[in-house]
């Protein structure tokens, strides 16, 4: 599995690295140019997120769109674009 280039800076150094704290195992996936970095405690996971993580633009987007769809949760019905907006949420946020 490898890595696409870092989302923040673009740089494609991206490395991997693994170590042990308080007993554990972490792995993670870290841009050597800005040093952007995602981990959890198994590899493939880690690779795993930081290739499906959004862009910073989108990850703000993603907030933006969270927050009007939240304020019109109180009408009753779903509107088409209220509906495609709680869509995306939910794939953009797995
Ligand atoms: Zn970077």
């Amino acid at each position: 599995m490898s890595e696409k280039p870092c989302p923040f800076c673009g740089s494609k150094e991206v490395l991997e690295h693994s170590y042990k704290e308080d007993n554990q195992d972490w792995h993670s996936v870290y841009c050597s140019n800005c040093g952007a970095n995602f981990q959890t405690n198994k590899m493939e996971y880690s690779v795993e997120k930081w290739n499906t993580r959004p862009t910073p633009d989108l990850a703000e987007a993603v907030d933006v769109i969270d927050s009007v769809v939240l304020e019109m949760r109180g009408s009753r019905r779903l509107s088409p674009a209220q509906r495609k907006a709680e869509d995306f949420l939910r794939r953009v946020k797995e």
